[in-house]
Order: C-alpha cells, then structure tokens, then sequence
C-alpha cells in the first residue's frame, strides 16, 4: 500500500477526499475551521510535490442543488489556510468541473461544488413517493446504485490519484468516499495525513494495546453505546461507566435513582454487561456517588449523596467526589486510555466537575507516558472546554465513523484503499 509520507505527488493530479463539512451560521461564516485545518497537512504536500488537487466534499445534508450548502462559503478559507488561491466548479460533475480540473496545473487547486447535491454520492434514492410499492423502491435502489458507480467512475476520471482523508465519512460507502477507489490500482490509491493518523491511533488503542487498557464510557443512554461496549469487553482491562447510563446501570442493580435518566428496557441489558464483564475478567468501574440536582439546569439545587440513594424528585447531573477519586486512580494507572462521552452534563458548568477530574487524571496518566484516545463528539467539546486538548496522545475527528471503528466494523472507506 502506498503512504502518503513516501508518494510523490509531482505531475500528478489528485483528488482528495475531504471533510469540510464544518458549522456556518446564519450569515454562512464558518464557527469552527478544525475540519478545514486537518486536512490541510495532507494538501500542503501534494502541492509542495508539485501536484494539483481536486478537493470533493459534503456540506451539510441537501436533499439536491441548494444554495445554502454550497461549498462556496468556504472557498476563501480553504485559499487562506492554504495561501493558495482556490478555484471553484459550481458543479461536481459537469462539463465545467471535468475542464477545470483537466486545466489544472501543478501546484494549483479546484473546488469542487457538494457532492451530495446528487443523491448518486449516498447512493440512496431521494423524494420516493409515500405511496411507492415494495417494487417501486426496489427500482429506485437499483437505479441509485447505478447512478453511485457512474458518479463515482466520472469523478475518477478528474485524477489520476485517489486520496482519502475524510475519516469522518469513512464510515458510509458513498460513491467519493469508497467506491470511486475501484478505478484507481493499488498504486494509485492512499490515505491522507488526517486518514492515517485517525487509523494509527484506533489500532494503537484496540490492536497494539499497551496494558492496563482503561475504556471511560460517558454519555446520556446505553442505547447508543452498546455495540461498544460489548467490543471493548473483549479487549479492556477496566471499563468506567459514567454519563447518563450510571443510572440504568443503578436501576438495574436495585438503586434508587430518582428521576435521573434512564433507560427502563436496558435494564437487563445492563445486568447482561455486568455479567459479561465478570465472565471476561474486566473491572467494571461504576460510580459511587453523583451529584444531583432538583431540576435540570444549571442554577438548581444540588447535592452529594450514593449513587444508589436519590431522592425522589431529584436526578444525578454528574459523578460526586468519592467516584472521581475512584475513577482517577484506574485512570492514572493506565498505559492506554479511551475517552468516549462526559460523565456528566458538562454543558451546565456546575456539572462539569466530573468530566473535567477525569481529564486531569488522561492528562496526569499521558504525562507518565500513557497514549490516550479521546473521541465521538462530546468528548471532544469536553476537552476542548477545559483547554486540555493538546495534553492528549491524540484526539479524533471522526464521530460516527470513530464510534463504527471501535465496535470492531470494518470502514467502507478504509476499505477501498487497503483492500
Ligand atoms: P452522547 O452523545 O451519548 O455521548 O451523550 C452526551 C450527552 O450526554 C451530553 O450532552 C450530556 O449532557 C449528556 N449527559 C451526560 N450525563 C447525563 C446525565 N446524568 N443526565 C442527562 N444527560 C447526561
């Protein structure tokens, strides 16, 4: 497999793979470039190479052409950030867009508009009559499918390089995420910096596991965490649960948890866990105290108490002080560390202690040599809030297609590269 480190991109012109899929507000100012910035590394070399770029990406959720998730907002950040100036397709797939990039000389960059104007990139049919027939949707499926391989074989014909560095989307088989890489050879094809970061950094956690592995699990609902869950108690040593499903976990095992969130037909589930860790030698780690509140916000009454003993008309907002002791000394005396979810409702700050004693504790362990994997959206937010971001080993991009990699699924768009 080529790497990008050792690929020369001169002469060459390449389509990267991007997620720019970054939040604008009502004026279509971008609030955070991070997307933006993570894959400027990989872009940087190709043009240092002397190649050219054909940047693909989506914006935002269009049902078809919409002007409000044009890629144009972005181009004069993407120049910036580059200090290239960045030219731009108001189509992915014309006659326009195929002339653009076939002019593009080396060192220079196009733009092309989303992708997901055409439901050919998901490869789902859209706008399916509420009264369609099983026959009918089976026919628009097909007919999807199709448009996805053409779609995917047109924008092939833009490059003659293949380069992946959209790992937030590396968890869909959309037509310039997965399958476009079938019309480029094995030589032709490879990951960006961002791609292969994300990639090193999962196998580290889940593969070449330096032990004691410590797993945080925070979050609202047990729902959502499941398929994790049951992966990381085949590979674990300890297993903190924390978040909004210590109070399932309470519930289940015949606690009184006030009106704390819950998750009444998780119930069993939750014992299931509990004795599938035991089976699998894991220390499960729950919480001993939580400290509550009398409604749900930031100004409200609080107090510690067990776990085990809300009150009623009360609810657990975050962990208390015995369980951050708890939870920092599994912490610091680990060598691999996964954060996924707050152990509380960090967003009101008076119930931010939690997450922010376990960040200190990533923070301590990291610094005696520990590589900590923080990831999947709140997570991130948490440790971006307490400023630690950078005291981490690393800290992924990836939301859903980091959460789909670590319950074990193989990613359609890593995939397409490495066969
Ligand atoms: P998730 O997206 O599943 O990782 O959940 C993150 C969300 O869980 C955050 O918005 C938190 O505010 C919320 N959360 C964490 N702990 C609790 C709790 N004890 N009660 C209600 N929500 C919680």
């Amino acid at each position: 497999m080529q790497t990008i480190d050792k690929f020369d991109f001169s002469g060459q012109k390449v389509f990267v793979r991007v997620d720019f899929n970054v939040p604008l507000d009502e004026k279509f100012n971008i609030t955070d470039d991070t997307r933006i910035r993570a894959a400027i590394p990989t872009l940087k070399k190709i043009l240092s190479d002397g190649g050219s770029i054909i940047i693909g990406s989506h914006l935002g959720r269009p049902k078809g052409i919409d002007a409000k998730y044009s890629l144009k907002h972005i181009l004069p950040r993407i120049s910036e950030l580059l200090g290239v100036e960045v030219s731009f397709a108001d189509d992915c797939l014309g006659d326009e867009a195929f002339e653009k990039s076939a002019a593009l000389q080396g060192g220079q960059v196009l733009l092309l508009e989303n992708l997901r104007f055409y439901a050919a990139e998901e490869g789902k049919p859209r706008g399916l009559k509420d009264d369609a027939s099983d026959e009918e949707i089976a026919a628009a499926k097909k007919a999807e499918k199709a448009n996805q391989k053409e779609m995917a074989k047109r924008l092939a014909s833009f490059a003659t390089v293949y380069v992946n560095d959209a790992f937030g989307t590396a968890h869909r088989a959309h037509a310039s995420t997965a399958i476009i890489a079938d019309y480029f050879d094995a030589n032709h094809k490879l990951f960006g910096y961002l791609m292969q970061n994300e990639i090193d950094a999962v196998e580290k956690v889940l593969k070449n596991t330096a032990r004691p592995f410590t797993a945080i699990m925070g979050g609202s609902k047990v729902s959502s965490k499941i398929d994790i869950i049951e992966n990381l108690l085949t590979k674990v040593d300890n297993l903190i649960i924390a978040g909004g499903m210590t109070y399932t976990f309470t519930k289940a095992l015949g606690g009184n948890i006030g009106k704390s969130i819950c998750e009444d037909d998780k119930l069993d589930l939750a014992l299931s866990l509990i004795q599938k860790a035991k089976d699998n030698n894991v220390n499960l780690v729950l919480a001993v105290d939580a400290k509550i509140a009398d409604n749900f916000s930031n100004d409200a009454n609080t107090q510690f108490v067990p776990v085990n003993a809300i009150p009623e008309g009360w609810e657990g907002l975050d962990i208390g002080p015995e369980t951050e002791k708890k939870f920092a000394e599994v912490i610091e005396n680990s060598k691999t560390i996964l954060w996924n979810g707050p152990t509380g409702v960090f967003e009101f700050d008076n119930f931010a202690g939690g997450s922010k004693a376990v960040g200190k504790a990533i923070v301590t362990a990291t610094g005696k040599g520990a590589f900590s994997l923080v990831g999947g959206g709140d997570s991130v937010a948490c440790v971006n809030k307490f400023g630690i971001a950078d005291k981490m080993s690393y800290v992924s991009t990836g939301g859903g297609a980091l959460l789909e990699f670590i319950e074990g699924k193989e990613l359609p768009g890593i995939k397409a590269i490495r066969g």
